[in-house]
């Protein structure tokens, strides 16, 4: 390995007209995945992201982080965000103009290909496919949501996707946007040190993975299935498609006809699995 930082070379320098105080202390590096973040919360950040593989690569510049805290965009005196909803209710709803300053400054630093998402349970399901699909690219602008969320008008303005980890409700968006950005960031080159690992992993061939085994040979009594001892490659890898298709089958029927669908497959084939 040579000394010289991944990083070299790309560091890139642009005029701004923003004060001071509204900038982010992120270095920029111009071909790195970078992260853009809009939060509250600027100091969950990296959070685990900071910790080992993602913490490594982000320390090698292989992605950047640029986290943009919300407070300094907000109105008067004591840079308030929110306000309460329109029609009544409770909570507080994240203002409209405020947000739209933040993602004005946000988005001036950012490549226009790189998607504008806000975190959201109402929406589409993040997935395998849509990590694959980002880490692709250049980035990703994520917006983290607090208290009821944001102004609708802010994701009709700019026509920003709306993203969810699942049908449950969290306090904000920060929790989903490290979740997002980890399985995203592990899919770029060398950011995990065994890329073949990306390739056999649950979902990258539309199943779920096989069972994994390491030693002690027997634990309690159990021990690991005889053919992965027996060094027979062949049989081994039939054994684990075999296991995942199983697994797969038993767990996620909606998985399963996919995967059949695209192999020409029938779902209800009753085959020794
Ligand atoms: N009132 C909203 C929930 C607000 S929760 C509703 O009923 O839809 C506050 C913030 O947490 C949201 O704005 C969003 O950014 C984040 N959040 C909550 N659940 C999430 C999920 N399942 N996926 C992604 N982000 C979520």
């Amino acid at each position: 390995m040579s000394d010289t930082p991944r990083s070299h070379g790309r560091k890139s320098i642009a005029a701004s007209l923003q004060p001071q105080e509204l900038m982010s202390h992120a270095p920029r590096l111009a071909q790195a995945w970078t992260a853009q973040v809009i939060t509250l919360l600027p100091d969950a950040f990296p959070g685990v992201l900071g910790e080992s593989l993602t913490g490594r690569a982000l320390k090698g510049g292989l992605w950047q982080l640029d986290a943009v805290d919300l407070r300094p965009f907000g109105e008067g005196r004591h840079r308030n965000v929110d306000d309460t909803p329109a029609g009544g209710g409770a909570g507080m709803v994240l203002r409209a103009d405020v947000m739209g300053r933040a993602l004005d400054h946000a988005r001036a630093r950012m490549p226009d290909a790189a998607p504008i998402l806000y975190l959201s349970p109402r929406g589409r399901r993040f997935d395998q496919a849509m990590a694959r699909r980002l880490s692709r690219g250049p980035g990703a602008t994520l917006i983290c949501g607090r208290f009821e969320g944001m102004d609708e008008r802010v994701i009709d303005h700019y026509g920003i996707e709306e993203v969810s980890l699942g049908d449950f409700v969290l306090t904000g968006g920060e929790i989903a946007a490290q979740a997002l950005i980890d399985a995203t960031v592990r899919l770029i080159p060398r950011v995990l040190g065994n890329q073949a690992s990306t390739e056999e992993e649950s979902f990258s061939d539309g199943l779920l993975e096989h069972p994994q085994y390491t030693r002690p040979a027997v634990w309690k009594g159990l021990p690991i299935p005889e053919i992965l001892l027996s060094g027979h490659h062949g049989n081994i890898t039939t054994w684990r498609r075999r296991q995942a298709e199983r697994l797969t089958k038993e767990r996620r029927p909606d998985l399963w006809r996919a995967y059949c669908a695209a192999h020409g497959r029938d779902p209800d084939e009753d085959q020794e699995l």
